[in-house]
């Protein structure tokens, strides 16, 4: 079986410190934070940003800075969400990228998030996959429905992205499909031979997800942006988080990829120097 590829995704847009004090915010906390996952064995980070009030924010500088920060000082992928929540429009959603990251999210399709529909127009998701496309970014497709999947599948058909996909499976959350294992599998079945694919599983799905994404072949997504508690009232750090997937992975006999290892398993170049 292929290594596993262990994604942190440390911050979200939701969680503030009155949540938990583990949320790290700024970009020097967000550096810090995937520092330490990173040398515990995640190799992708996954990065919002958040203002000075801890807002999310679509400010060029703050991403400009953690790009800056995890590029000097670890030797990860890092993968810059274009989501919506911190401001909907397309320029707002795309200037980020222009960073040219490793890898950039892309969700493929709407879908009712708790706090309100989370709008992924088709003109907009094909406008952020053609730059994607252009800033030669590799997409991680996320998928909250099923039809996201096909929503992908669409973009690799009109060109606007290159296979093999790679997904991202977001299970458990409010609005969206439940977590379980016979969605996962669905899901997983419906991906063009080749693809990779990996699984949020939020709030309390995050280690049942991690544990059948292990067994299964699948990559495996932690971190505060999904899930601030580590057992039941224990709230977690993201290392926390990391550590726990690398014991279980361990355990069940799936090593774990090194960032290297996981661009090659990913198809993206080596990181020069
Ligand atoms: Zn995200």
């Amino acid at each position: 079986m292929e290594k596993l590829i262990i994604t942190v995704a440390p911050t979200g847009s939701v969680p503030g410190k009155r949540d938990t004090p583990h949320v790290p915010l700024t970009p020097d906390e967000v550096v810090a934070d995937c520092q330490e996952c990173v040398a515990a064995g995640a190799s992708i980070c996954h990065l919002h940003a958040r203002d000075e009030s801890g807002a999310a924010s679509t400010r060029y500088d703050l991403f400009e800075a953690m790009v800056a920060g995890l590029t000097a000082h670890t030797p990860a992928i890092v993968q810059i969400s274009t989501g919506g929540r911190a401001g909907s429009g397309l320029e707002e959603r795309a200037e980020r990228l222009g960073l040219r990251p490793e890898m950039a999210s892309l969700t493929t399709g709407s879908v009712n998030f708790p706090e309100g529909v989370y709008l992924n127009p088709r003109d907009l998701v094909e406008a952020l996959a053609e730059r994607m496309l252009q800033l030669g970014i590799k997409p991680e497709m996320e998928i909250f429905d099923a039809s996201m999947v096909q929503g992908a599948i669409d973009l690799v058909a009109r060109g606007l992205a290159v296979p093999p996909l790679h997904c991202n499976f977001v299970l458990g959350l409010r609005g969206a499909l439940p977590a379980s294992a016979k969605n996962l599998l669905h899901l997983v079945e419906l991906l063009p031979a080749g693809s990779t694919w990996t699984v949020s599983g939020i709030g309390r799905a995050q280690l049942p997800m991690a544990a059948q994404a292990i067994l299964m072949g699948g990559h495996v997504r932690v971190g505060l942006e999904d899930n601030l508690y580590y057992a039941k009232g224990v709230l977690a750090r993201n290392v926390e988080l990391v550590r726990r997937v690398v014991r279980l992975a361990g355990e069940l006999g799936r090593p774990v990829a090194t960032p290297e290892e996981a661009r090659e398993i990913l198809g993206l170049p080596a990181r020069a120097g």
